[in-house]
């Protein structure tokens, strides 16, 4: 038997949405150096143009695409025109994501759409576009970035725990509606990641000590540290290939272990 050909994702296409940067730019590396074709899209020419040097740097011929995904018709057209110029979708992964740090009691209701717009609505759209042509061709992996939050509530993140919440569920809902299409839908919950997302709880105090954000998190991880992009890597290459063919409707905590911890 030969075990890293299941890891394998040799000529797949993969569309990573919102990997100009952060843990969507590692997995689409991860996935490049594991054989794929990679499509990823983000909302501005400036971060498009920037994040194609970046591919383009480490070797990685990535595809890029202009798309704002919570604007259905975007969506449509970045599936299709992936299609047509990489082939069919056969990885998805749902990575475009924001954070709004609000209390709930001053969140506007405005406010709060947006983040479940992102982080909720978005994945639906992009996973209904790609949905049809997996369904035809009887295979296909759905790769959902969940969060800790999808499992606990904390202080001003109600919008953001609401859509992960939404977001296991719907990961779970999609597993048993199309499972039978041999196509799996699982997710990821990353634990404290540093990205441009975390980095206002890792800025200094205007003492120059360290956010106290920062030291709770190195205190409750187990692994001491905060997570990096790299870190998702090995978990994603495994959901996206054939390796985890029988896994389906599973959200994968990434977290250095604080989730069992707290
Ligand atoms: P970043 O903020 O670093 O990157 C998010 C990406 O999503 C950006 O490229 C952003 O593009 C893109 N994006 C946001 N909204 C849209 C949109 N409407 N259309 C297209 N692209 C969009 O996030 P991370 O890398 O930290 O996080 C990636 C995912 O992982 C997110 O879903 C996040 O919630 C989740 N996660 C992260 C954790 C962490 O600790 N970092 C922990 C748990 C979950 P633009 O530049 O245009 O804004």
């Amino acid at each position: 038997m030969e075990i890293s050909a299941s890891f394998s994702l040799q000529g797949k296409v993969a569309l990573v949405t919102g990997a100009a940067y952060g843990i969507g730019f590692a997995i689409a590396e991860g996935f490049a150096a594991a054989g794929a074709k990679i499509a990823f899209n983000c909302r501005s020419q400036a971060h498009l143009d920037k994040a194609l040097a970046a591919y383009h740097a480490k070797g990685i011929d990535a595809c890029g695409y202009l798309c704002d995904v919570t604007d259905e018709a975007q969506v449509q057209k970045l599936v299709h025109t992936v299609e047509q110029e990489l082939g069919p979708v056969e990885i998805l992964v749902n990575n475009a994501g924001i954070i709004k740090r609000i209390p709930m009691t001053q969140m506007t209701a405005e406010e709060f759409r947006e983040v479940v717009d992102i982080d909720l609505t978005a994945p639906f759209l992009v996973s209904k576009a790609v949905l049809p042509s997996m369904m035809q061709r009887q295979h296909g992996k759905i790769i959902n970035l969940c969060s800790m939050m999808s499992e606990l509530g904390r202080e001003t993140v109600s919008a953001y725990a609401a859509a992960k919440g939404g977001l296991k569920m719907l990961t779970k809902n999609i597993a048993s509606e199309y499972g039978p299409y041999h196509i799996q839908c699982n997710g990821i919950g990353p634990g404290y990641i540093a990205t441009p997302q975390t980095a206002p709880l890792r800025e200094r105090q205007p003492d120059g000590s360290p956010h106290p954000f920062d030291a709770f998190i190195c205190a409750k991880t187990p692994e001491g540290r905060w997570g990096t992009p790299e870190d998702l890597i090995g978990p994603a290459v495994f959901l996206a290939s054939s390796a985890s063919d029988f896994v389906n409707g599973q959200i994968l905590y990434v977290d250095g272990g604080i989730l069992a911890y707290l």
